[in-house]
């Protein structure tokens, strides 16, 4: 098998790699070509999570699992908080292929999703950005964002405002003008990335104005909350998954408070291979939530070893 350190991912995958994987997988999906497991998900004490996403894709040839999770302690050791490694499998025979650094990957994979959403979701004319979040996934967002469409302007709010210096110098970059805002004035945008591990509404009905693209990101567990379930049930809604839209996604609220149901919701894959139109009208507020599946982990993975074995790189073990 071959193992990738996390050292070299950045030279393997692009933001525009992992879009395509992605794309592919959620239309094979969509397909019935490839499907995830359940979810494990388990608290291990001191704050620490750790879990288990996994799948098949019968189209891509893929089979595997990534294994990682939130160890807050990381801190401290100089490490990052967010751990995760993936592990492919040959679907034919059960052999390990490759074992993956997964931190890197899970930023763009979950980029690339939203990304994707906006592009085929968001109003064409979609020219202010907001983003709800200043976390170490925000900048990620705010990058693959910013191939999708032609933004004139940034704007972001964040729980802790001492955190949006950073966001702001990823816009800068981008060569985008960015404006730190109260919420309210988070109507002024034509799509609204959330990417916060907030454990209730901050983005309320009210700060959303009509035919808004709506990426909801950073709920991906039972407990967490981005968006008032109010705009989740007036929303055009579409996921990744609905088996964990509904379960651990942000639709998760609506669902329970019974004013979303299952049938509600849209995989996004449907709407790539042509099977639903997305978006209905110019002023429709559209909204992906982006529950983060185990297929994605494993497209982008596959791409690095792709990479890795063309250009010799990365270190082949027996086990
Ligand atoms: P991070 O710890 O670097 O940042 C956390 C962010 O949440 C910060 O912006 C912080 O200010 C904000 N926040 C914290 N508590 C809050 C509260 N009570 N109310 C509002 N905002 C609050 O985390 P990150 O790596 O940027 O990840 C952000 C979220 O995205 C996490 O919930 C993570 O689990 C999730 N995530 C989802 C996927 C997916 O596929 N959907 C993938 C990776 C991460």
């Amino acid at each position: 098998m071959l193992v990738i350190p996390e050292s070299i991912i950045a030279d393997l995958v692009s933001p525009a790699d992992a879009y395509d994987a992605v794309a592919a997988t959620f239309a094979a999906m969509a397909r019935g070509q490839a499907y995830n497991f359940p979810v494990v998900r388990e608290a291990l004490g001191e704050g620490r999570q750790y879990g288990f996403k996994s799948g098949l894709d019968r189209a891509g040839g893929m089979l595997g699992v990534k294994a990682g999770g939130y160890f807050p302690a990381n801190m401290g050791r100089g490490i990052t908080n967010h751990q995760s490694t993936v592990y492919l499998f040959d679907p034919d025979s059960g052999r390990p292929t490759a074992m993956v650094g997964g931190n890197l990957l899970t930023a763009l994979r979950t980029a690339a999703a939203s990304a994707l959403s906006i592009d085929r979701l968001a109003r064409a004319d979609a020219r202010v950005l907001g983003i709800v979040g200043a976390g170490h996934q925000a900048g990620f967002q705010l990058r693959a964002a910013a191939r999708v469409r032609q933004w004139e302007r940034v704007i972001g709010w964040n729980l802790h405002p001492e955190m949006l210096p950073k966001l702001a110098a990823t816009a800068a970059e981008l060569g985008l003008p960015f404006e730190a805002v109260p919420l309210d004035r988070m109507v002024e945008a034509d799509a609204i990335i959330t990417i916060t591990s907030s454990p209730a509404a901050s983005l309320m009905a009210a700060h959303v104005g009509a035919g808004t693209h709506l990426a909801c990101m950073g709920t991906d567990t039972k407990g967490k909350q981005e968006v008032d379930p109010a705009l989740v049930a007036k929303a055009r809604l579409f996921t990744d998954e609905v088996a964990q839209s509904v379960t651990i996604g942000e639709a998760q609220h609506a669902i329970a408070a019974g004013t979303v149901r299952e049938g509600d919701i849209t995989p996004l894959g449907a709407v790539l291979t042509g099977a639903h139109p997305g978006r209905g009208s110019a002023d429709e507020i559209t909204l992906f939530d982006g529950t983060g599946v185990g297929l994605q982990d494993l497209a982008v993975a596959a791409v690095a070893v792709a990479r890795a074995r063309e250009r010799g790189l990365g270190v082949e073990v027996e086990v």
